[in-house]
């Protein structure tokens, strides 16, 4: 199904993101999460891609079996980092043939010390939204709408680009090249997300945004989460929760679900088309919000 229909249709999407794994006993693991996972019956899931390279394969291997073996909607995240215009043809091809109809476009990081301008043939996320979307029309895919294309947002700035007019400038780009909504990097200020949202609405993007949210469940994550996802804020109320929990992994498990709850509850009240879970293959944290927030994906 094309997620702009599922946007469209009045209640909030709510979306789950997978990684693939490296490994065989990783993926045993993931599809017993999957499963967890499919009664929840999502609006759609997400599969990241490594713009390295070594699990790009994964992703396409998991998305397929999605698409085969379960009633979930996957929608692979494609980056154009180190891609020439014939490899992403070849990768939709692929797709268009196993039934999948969206997309999430992403330029990708460049390996540290890569030179950015000399690897592929697409420099922006935006020239690969034009391509997906002129591929996807060649290939009558979604009966000749072409595929769904999601691209990122980043509410809270993107470290390449300082000056934030200029950056929605560039979000907008991407809009105006095709694609259908937007997701979110992840936050944990729902203030600077709706400051955020109201700037994009005053350049005139008017696609679906789409919230992404990660609960903090532990005391390493919450590191690691720092280093994935740089610039973003930790409002000084959220570290003084968990640090009152210093030392008790439970009580910072309860209170990381707890701070993503309260956003999530914000974020509704608010009727944001769409709450996206960056789930890192667990369903245990995900399940425990979605269950206290009284919402139904479709
Ligand atoms: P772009 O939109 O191309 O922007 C990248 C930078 O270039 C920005 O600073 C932008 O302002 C600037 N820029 C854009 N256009 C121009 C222009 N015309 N002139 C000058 N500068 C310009 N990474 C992965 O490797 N795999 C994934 O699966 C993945 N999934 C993600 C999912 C989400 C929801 C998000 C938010 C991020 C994801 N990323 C993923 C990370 C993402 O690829 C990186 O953050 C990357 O640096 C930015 O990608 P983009 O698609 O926004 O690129």
């Amino acid at each position: 199904m094309h997620i702009a229909d599922i946007l469209s249709g009045g209640s909030t999407s709510i979306s789950f993101e997978f990684f693939p794994p490296k490994t065989d006993s990783g993926f045993e693991a993931l599809y017993r999460s999957i499963a967890e996972f499919e009664p929840l019956a999502p609006s759609f899931v997400s599969v990241t891609y490594g713009a390295g390279g070594s699990t790009r394969d994964n992703t396409h291997r998991l998305v397929v079996r999605l698409r085969r073996e379960t009633s979930l909607e996957p929608v692979p995240h494609l980056t154009c980092f180190g891609h020439t215009k014939d490899d992403i043809r070849r990768i939709l091809e692929m797709y268009a043939a196993a039934g999948v109809g969206n997309i999430l476009a992403l330029r990708g990081d460049p390996p540290a010390g890569a030179r950015i301008l000399a690897l592929g043939d697409f420099q922006h996320a935006a020239d690969l939204v034009a391509f997906i979307r002129r591929e996807g029309e060649r290939l009558g895919v979604n009966d000749g709408r072409g595929f769904g294309i999601g691209v990122a947002g980043f509410p809270e700035g993107h470290p390449e680009t300082p000056n934030t007019l200029v950056q929605i400038e560039h979000l907008k780009a991407k809009v105006d090249a095709g694609a259908d909504y937007i997701v979110t990097q992840l936050f944990f200020d729902n203030g600077a997300f709706h400051d955020w949202r109201a700037r994009c609405d005053l350049a005139r993007i008017k696609v679906p945004i789409i919230a992404g949210i990660m609960p903090i469940t532990t005391a390493t994550g919450l590191r690691r989460m720092a280093d994935l996802a740089a610039g973003t804020r930790f409002p000084a109320s959220l570290l003084k929760a968990l640090d009152r929990c210093r030392g008790d992994a439970r009580a910072i498990e309860d209170a990381g679900i707890h701070w993503a709850t309260e956003q999530c509850r914000d974020l509704l009240d608010k009727d944001i088309p769409g709450i996206h879970f960056y789930t890192l293959n667990k369903s245990d944290a995900t399940q425990r919000i979605y269950r206290t927030l009284g919402v139904r994906a479709r």
